[in-house]
């Protein structure tokens, strides 16, 4: 049984798959019925890619496999048992001999008056859709000229928390996004960070190739500055200046699921201890991989696996394999693996990366790290190129659908589903 369907439950499933050829049951329990490629997510906020274009159908490329459509909510190791709740509230139990634990993170939150509240997080498809309707509905009412001058500016200005990977992306798309849509009403970003640079957590020369990007395209990027509080009508930042606005994205990280903490097992810094062969120490029938589990880095002792794609893919394979191996099937190895670098798309042909330590700027670094996307996607590459060419001969269409409401984009998941309704605090009136 495998629980989680992103880049480690993914990959696993894949792996035991192609190793077990039906010789055993494989049950895989996500809350989607597709794997989301999130690392193309804020284009997909920024319409230039459509949404479905960054999901793969999980019964349509895992054949064989028994979906299951819902979410753990409690896992009983003693019973060897999955309790789940499926999307229309029913739900059941799922007994496994084996057990891949790949739940992945959520938002990060930080105890800051107000942002549950008045911020969104950017973690998911419903966000990105959000994001993209609620961004030019902003543009569309300011350019109406029906209300108030401080009124107009607030809807165009744009607030971005947390200069990391996703927040940087994001304000590197938006500002493309609100150019396309009406040049005469000029937006305003604001890209800010605790840290002294963009992508803090990256190599210094890929910071200096966003900025530059960034503040070419006139995003206001403030370093040194954190939210001290937000309200319905904007945020006071910690250097005393208050910034009128409808608009607060929270991108300063992400966190463990809460799943794994609840297990009462040896968790670090809410991540699941696991050993080097990806086994739960204590639990050989338990596997977990990913954003939610501390994996050892054998390259850098001492220290746990980053939370990224880049490992989570590789791990979920290497859990596939022993898993498979427990059975009879191969044999088990450790997880080890040399990070290969990291590329930031910034839009455009523009973008930073490092691929295996080498640091590229411009064009190049764009044609790679698009290329890389294509690769490392597990499916819909055609159909992501070509929205890319569409992208860079048509222009963008800046339409809302008006699909997803405020109210259901709460930037706590885990919050109680009443906090999710409209009318509760976390939700807005005008959508
Ligand atoms: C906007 C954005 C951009 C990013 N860009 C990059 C990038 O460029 N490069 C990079 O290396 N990394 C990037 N990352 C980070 C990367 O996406 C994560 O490290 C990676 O997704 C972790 O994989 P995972 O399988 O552990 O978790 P996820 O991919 O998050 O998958 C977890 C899965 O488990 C499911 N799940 C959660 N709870 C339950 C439950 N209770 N029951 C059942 N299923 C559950 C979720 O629905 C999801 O399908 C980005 C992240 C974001 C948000």
């Amino acid at each position: 049984m495998v629980v989680g369907a992103g880049f480690a439950g993914y990959q696993a499933t894949r792996v035991l798959r192609r190793r077990l050829r039906g010789r055993a049951r494989i049950t895989l329990l996500n809350p989607t019925d597709y794997f989301l490629y999130l690392p193309l997510l804020p284009q997909v906020a920024a319409g230039l890619l459509e949404p479905r274009r960054v999901t793969v159908s999980l019964t349509g490329t895992l054949p064989g496999v028994r979906f299951v459509l819902g979410e753990a909510g409690r896992i009983d190791l003693e019973s060897r048992t999955v309790h789940y709740t499926g999307p229309e509230g029913l739900g059941g139990e799922l007994p496994y001999d084996r057990l891949v634990l790949a739940v992945g993170s959520v938002n990060k939150l930080l105890p800051v008056p107000g942002v549950t509240e008045h911020a969104h997080g950017f973690r998911g498809m419903p966000e990105a859709l959000y994001f993209r309707d609620h961004v030019i509905r902003q543009m569309e009412l300011a350019a109406q000229g029906t209300d108030d001058p401080a009124l107009r500016a607030a809807r165009r200005t744009f607030v971005v928390v947390g200069a990391g990977y996703t927040g940087t992306e994001v304000a590197a798309h938006g500002v493309m996004l609100t150019g396309a849509l009406d040049r005469r009403v000029p937006a305003r970003w604001i890209l800010l960070d605790i840290a002294d640079r963009v992508l803090p957590e990256l190599d210094r020369r890929l910071s200096v190739t966003a900025d530059r990007v960034l503040r070419r395209r006139g995003v206001d990027i403030r370093t040194g500055t954190s939210v001290k509080e937000a309200t319905g009508d904007g945020v006071l930042l910690d250097d005393g200046e208050s910034v009128p606005t409808r608009t607060l994205i929270w991108c300063v990280g992400v966190r463990p699921d809460p799943l794994v903490s609840e297990l009462g097992l040896a968790v670090e810094r809410g991540r699941l201890l696991v050993g080097p062969d990806l086994r739960v120490p204590g639990h050989p029938e338990v596997y977990a991989c990913g954003d939610a589990e501390a994996v050892p880095d054998l390259t850098r002792p001492g220290a746990l696996t980053p939370m990224t794609a880049q490992h989570a893919a590789r791990q979920g394979k290497l859990a596939g394999r022993n898993l498979a191996a427990s059975l009879g099937y191969g044999t088990a190895r450790p997880y080890k693996h040399h990070d290969l670098g990291f590329a930031v798309d910034l839009g455009g042909v523009q973008a930073a990366a490092n691929p295996v330590g080498v640091p590229l700027s411009g064009a190049t670094a764009g044609a790679v790290t698009r290329g890389y996307h294509l690769a490392a996607m597990p499916g819909n590459r055609v159909r992501v190129g070509a929205d890319w060419l569409l992208d860079a001969v048509l222009p963008r269409q800046g339409v809302q659908l008006g699909l997803v409401r405020s109210w259901s984009v709460p930037i706590d998941s885990s919050a109680p589903e009443q906090a999710r309704v409209p009318g509760s605090p976390a939700s807005d009136t005008e959508s």
